[in-house]
């Protein structure tokens, strides 16, 4: 999805991911379809459960196999990664895309130096001796602002801050300057200055380097301050897509709605209860009939006939790739919307 004319470089078409448990067949994701441009940055956002980090797995190729079965269509600058070897996601993992995920310290090695580890990707992917490698980790942790980078580069993860593990395996994403960066909840886990800092960051790499970006996060907060393009999931499916400022202004779907108010805002009025959305996430074993959030949604009994209940609203996009999944007229969203979004002090 994109509002530009450049061609995707990341196309996604019906993707659908089913594993296996004990309990039944899980699917984790039911027929997502997005496209991305370089140099822009998609913003996918949902609770946990809505299948935002599955979706990226399988992208990266890194989903369990044996147990997972993907359908659809993943097209990495035009090379369909689904029926990919092993070999070719290997070679395209570290150097044409790469990720960042929430937990550094859990994604770093604890018994290897910061330097090593960002080297040997160098290495592993470019060939590069090992003095080389050691000065290009030296310039990645200098580009990622980590001070006296050259005596640093021979830490190990345990001597860095929570901020400077996330800059160090920023670093270590991008040393082989990807195309493509996968971000999973990478600033959840750092408190709100060192998240805005690592957020400058992540925008500053891009423009430099023109990298597309998938940053998936529970946080629309996060996706106000990161992202060009947005797309709602609940339940394994898009509810809701199009630009960030069509999404966060006027979004046309219950769920959006429910997001936008359980988030704080600096600027919004202090008396204002946050109002967290009622009830659970659905299961993916056996979803709710119909639409998926209609056991949740305030608006359900809106339409007429009970259909939110019996049928899935189609996800209808016009044009510029703007869409949203639900059977509210438009004139009914943009009434409910405004009732909605009007505060009500206590
Ligand atoms: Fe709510 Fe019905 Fe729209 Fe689903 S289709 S979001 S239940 S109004």
């Amino acid at each position: 999805m994109t509002s530009t004319d450049q061609q995707p470089f990341l196309s996604v078409r019906d993707l659908k991911v089913h594993f296996s448990t004990e309990g039944g067949l899980v699917k984790a994701v039911d027929g997502l379809s997005f496209d991305l441009a370089e140099g822009r940055t998609l913003g996918i956002v949902g609770e946990s459960g809505s299948g935002k980090s599955v979706t990226n797995l399988a992208i990266l190729g890194l989903h369990d196999r044996a147990r997972t079965a993907v359908g659809g269509e993943i097209l990495l600058d035009g090379k369909e990664l689904l029926t990919a070897t092993e070999r070719e996601l290997e070679r395209l993992r570290g150097n044409t895309m790469a990720m960042i995920f929430q937990d550094a310290l859990a994604s770093l090695s604890p018994f290897h130096t910061i330097g090593k580890q960002i080297g040997e990707t160098y290495r592993k992917h470019t060939g590069a001796s090992r003095s080389e490698a050691r000065a290009r980790a030296v310039e990645m942790l200098r580009r990622v602002g980590i001070p006296q980078p050259d005596l640093r580069v021979d830490d190990y993860p345990h001597q860095f801050s929570g901020g400077m593990r996330q800059r160090a395996m920023i670093a270590m994403a991008l040393v082989c300057d990807p195309e493509l960066l996968i971000a999973d909840e990478p600033t959840t886990a750092l408190d709100v200055t060192v998240q805005a800092q690592i957020v400058d960051l992540l925008k500053d790499l891009q423009q430099e380097s023109g990298t597309a970006i998938v940053f998936i996060t529970h946080d629309l907060g996060v996706i106000a301050d990161v992202a060009d393009d947005v797309l709602v999931m609940y339940g394994g499916r898009c509810v809701e897509r199009g630009t960030k400022s069509e999404v966060l202004r006027t979004p046309q779907h219950p769920y959006t709605w429910g997001l936008l108010g359980s988030m704080p805002t600096l600027d919004g009025p202090v008396d204002v209860p946050l109002t967290p959305i009622p009830g659970l996430p659905p299961s993916l074993i056996d979803p709710p009939s119909g639409c998926r959030f209609h056991p949740r949604c305030a608006f359900a009994e809106k339409v007429p006939g009970r259909r939110c209940a019996t049928d899935s609203p189609p996800l209808e996009i016009t044009g510029g790739g703007r869409g949203a999944a639900c059977h509210l007229t438009a004139a009914q969203r943009r009434e409910f919307f405004a009732d909605y979004a009007t505060p009500q002090p206590h």
